[in-house]
């Protein structure tokens, strides 16, 4: 782990290799569903500054998602309290203005090293492993 970046954990490939054992994944399995390859690259987050900036930004790769309905539809249903109850916490005050209409997912890619297949895993499901296991 790179602990310039402490607050954006990294999921190391050891630990990613003991996650997929306990989840039963066999060496069969693990092997690239395109090619049969068996070696991969782990994507995580990166610094986007070299090692030597004091800047600390990451990319982190992320699964994209958009809040429905949009913004001014979102406004106009709250108008007419037109809405399931739990938006309730949407529609209080000046969050209203802050909705953010994308949410995102923190991910994993694995990509194979001979065709490029990219597999993603839910950098939550592989968090939360490792804090159950005692090892985050
Ligand atoms: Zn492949």
């Amino acid at each position: 782990m790179n602990s310039k970046y402490p607050y954006i954990r990294r999921i190391t490939p050891n630990e990613l290799a003991e996650f997929l054992n306990a989840k039963g994944v066999s060496h069969h399995s693990f092997k690239c569903p395109i090619c049969n390859n068996e070696h991969h690259t782990l994507i995580d987050n990166m610094p986007i500054e070299d090692d030597k900036s004091d800047v600390n930004v990451v990319l982190q790769p992320v699964l994209p998602a958009f809040v429905y309905p949009r913004a001014e539809e979102l406004k106009n249903a709250i108008e007419k309290k037109d809405y399931p109850e739990h938006y309730q916490h949407l529609t209080q005050g000046p969050i209203l203005g802050l909705v953010n209409q994308a949410i995102y997912r923190e991910v994993i890619h694995l990509t194979c090293d001979n065709c490029g297949y990219v597999r993603t895993f839910s950098k939550d499901s592989i968090i939360q492993w490792l804090v159950d296991e005692g090892k985050f």
